[in-house]
């Protein structure tokens, strides 16, 4: 029954999460070359042939590039809102088995049921999923370049026990960083990506008592430092009380071995010991 989450990397040259169950593997988008996607499941133990789909969220190439490859090569279905692949036929090959997917209609593959929701990012159809084990209902968030959290991404991102989240950018850091003026603004605008103090905010605001875990995303290398993230986001959780893991996804490894049942497990066992001792 175990449900485990592994991000192969993440950050503006590559993102892809591999979420698995005995029964079920599926990674969420492929952008890293087929080649290095192989290499980083290698790193993980994983063999390609046993993952059972890809799910891509939208377009840009830190989240496609290798999606065509390394479907064709492990004959792999890609799930893929429809938009999104007219937008990115250069790396589809034309025979790869496209399965269109849209944003409020649920996709159930194995032991997992997918659920995606529409973002607010600079893409043609851009999507956040919710990734949950239709057994134990445990539920693992995947949300990344996201401009603002809209009231369908918060609510869509409500109790889960492992949240994936974006923690793009230090707003100073932005600020006086190296990138044109334009780009600065794409990235800080509603359709950009969310800086460390947007995503304390929304982690707070999804903070439950089951929250087992929180991994911070998709961070920038100019403009964002992992420990300014955590810095920014654990403080802010810490006045909600939250006490569990919170980690960095790096881009150039992966983080593997994210136990989404031993995780929920931990965070739910000091209250079956308060019940079991008043029960007694
Ligand atoms: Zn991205
Ligand atoms: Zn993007």
């Amino acid at each position: 029954m175990t449900f485990r989450a592994h991000v192969l990397g993440s950050g503006s040259r590559g993102n892809s999460i591999l979420l698995e169950t005995p029964e079920t593997r599926i990674i969420v988008d492929a952008g890293f070359s087929g080649r290095q996607l192989e290499r980083r499941l290698a790193a993980i133990e994983v063999p390609p042939e046993s993952i059972s789909a890809l799910f891509i969220t939208h377009e840009h190439r830190d989240h496609t590039q290798g999606m065509g490859v390394f479907a064709r090569r492990w004959n792999l279905p890609i799930y893929i809102a429809r938009a999104t692949a007219g937008s990115c036929s250069a790396l589809l090959g034309g025979d790869e088995d496209i399965r269109f997917y849209r944003a409020g209609r649920p996709v159930d593959l194995g032991d997992l049921r997918v659920e995606p929701v529409l973002t607010c990012h600079d893409a043609i159809d851009p999507l956040a999923v919710t990734v949950r084990q239709r057994q134990s209902g445990l539920k693992v968030g995947i949300a990344t370049d996201l401009g603002t959290p809209t009231v369908s991404v918060r609510h869509a991102l409500q109790r889960c026990d492992l949240l994936i989240l974006e923690a793009n950018h230090d707003d100073v850091m932005l600020r006086t960083g190296p990138y044109p003026w334009s780009l600065k603004r794409r990235i800080a605008g509603r359709h950009g990506h969310l800086s460390n103090r947007a995503a304390a905010q929304l982690g707070t605001e999804l903070h439950h008592a089951g929250l087992a875990g929180i991994v911070l995303a998709h961070l920038s290398q100019e403009c964002n430092e992992p420990g300014l993230a955590v810095e920014v986001v654990g403080e802010a959780l810490e006045t909600k009380g939250y006490a569990a893991p919170l980690r960095v996804a790096p881009q150039d490894e992966p983080l593997a071995g994210l136990d989404v049942t031993e995780m929920a497990a931990a965070i739910r066992s000091p209250q079956l010991g308060l019940w079991d001792s008043a029960s007694r």
